[in-house]
């Protein structure tokens, strides 16, 4: 497993399991122990093993590291304290003067960030919806230095095409970055589609059990990737070793979880359109979502996040959130567990009074990996009070 181009030649089933890591040297633990240290010991003065300081470098992160980039196809990855930070850091490769052209449907944090932390340092943004590949070119200026998308979003689950908007961005001198949070690399690797960046949330599905919150970054440019290596570390936003065996261990089933996700959440959303009480499910497995054809073709299965509207509209979501009992009330997404929320109040409640502001009544699951009939039945019930 140590040369990259053995690597790619393997499945991703077989990397989420072997890729990064290698039996500890010292013992032939099969597992990368928890190096739960701060400073390693120097035989003569600058002479070391290639870890000084923890911040710096740790062995555990270094195997998830590896793991990462690995898995999405890229010859570097850094793993930060949350996804938050990774993005905050791959930001600062940007100074006062320069344009990013966002996606208009992101995360709420990502767009908190940008609108009221970068722009105060002189980093300007236009906001389009990337969907619309025209709007994104037009949005672009002569200092423009990066286009930012997720795809699909949250929680509207648009379907951006990165292939043609890495045209776009490169065409005008800029990177293209993608949060492939909500895809994960077992459904989708930006990069080969032609992307500068990819960034996780590992806190989601690359972790997937909601007891850990990390970030990655995953990038092929070795100049970009010695700038970024060098904010990692003077920006300190690292994850501890703890938190990095977490996700190296979630990452273990995270081919496996996806496919019961994928399944799970394509029953759902046939029995969610299908539901008396439903006026629109959003989900893009299904024919009616407007960009089914470009997630069938950029994606290898539709994911485990559904957005519906009910009937009722928000006086009906609330009574649906508090009435089910499989799916959990609670932010947050991609674990196991199936949970349930009302973004508009919850997890974009940073995003209300905004360009980015949801509907009051959308409803988000994200589909865990429970028996799906249980799941029906539990949203069959909950919906049983609305109707
Ligand atoms: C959760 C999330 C983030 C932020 O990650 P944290 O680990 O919570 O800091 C960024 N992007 C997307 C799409 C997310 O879902």
């Amino acid at each position: 497993m140590k040369e990259q181009k053995e690597q790619n030649e393997l499945h991703l089933e077989t990397l989420v399991v072997h890729a990064g890591v290698e039996p500890d040297p010292q013992t032939g633990a099969v597992m990368t122990p928890i190096y739960q240290t701060s400073t390693y010991a120097q035989a003569d003065v600058a002479v070391h093993k290639g870890y000084e300081y923890s911040r710096t470098d740790n062995p555990t992160r270094t195997a998830l590291q590896a793991s990462l980039a690995a898995l999405e196809g890229g010859k570097y990855a850094l793993a930060f304290a949350s996804g938050m930070a990774a993005i905050d850091t791959l930001l600062r490769l940007l100074g006062a003067g320069d344009h990013v052209v966002c996606g208009n449907d992101v995360y709420g944090g990502t767009f908190r960030l940008f609108d009221k932390v970068l722009q105060k340092y002189g980093v300007a943004f236009s906001f389009v919806d990337t969907t619309d590949v025209t709007a994104v070119r037009e949005a672009m200026r002569p200092n423009t230095k990066l286009v930012w998308l997720e795809t699909p979003t949250n929680p509207m689950l648009r379907i951006s095409d990165i292939t043609a908007l890495a045209d776009v961005a490169h065409e005008a001198g800029a990177w293209l970055g993608v949060d492939n949070t909500f895809a994960s690399p077992v459904l989708q690797r930006p990069l080969s589609l032609g992307a500068d960046f990819v960034v996780h949330s590992t806190t989601k599905y690359i972790g997937g059990h909601s007891d850990v919150v990390g970030g990655a970054i995953v990038l092929n440019d070795t100049a970009v990737y010695e700038q970024l290596k060098f904010l990692q570390n003077a920006v300190g936003a690292v994850p501890g070793p703890m938190d990095c065996f977490l996700t190296l261990r979630g990452i273990k089933t995270l081919a496996l979880r996806m496919r019961q996700h994928c399944q799970n959440a394509m029953q759902i959303a046939q029995f969610l359109a299908d539901h008396p009480a439903v006026a629109e499910v959003i989900y893009p497995g299904l024919e009616s979502h407007p960009q089914h054809e470009l997630a069938r073709r950029q994606m290898k299965a539709p994911g485990g996040m559904i957005s519906f509207i009910l009937h009722g509209g928000e006086a009906a979501a609330r009574v649906v959130a508090r009435e089910t009992k499989l799916f959990t009330l609670a932010e947050s997404l991609g674990g196991v567990e199936s949970l349930i929320e009302l973004p508009a109040p919850m997890t974009h409640a940073s995003v209300a009074d905004s360009p980015l502001a949801v509907d009051p009544g959308l409803v988000r699951i994200s589909v865990g990996i429970e028996n799906v009939q249980d799941l029906i039945a539990d949203l069959r019930q909950a919906l049983g009070k609305v109707v």
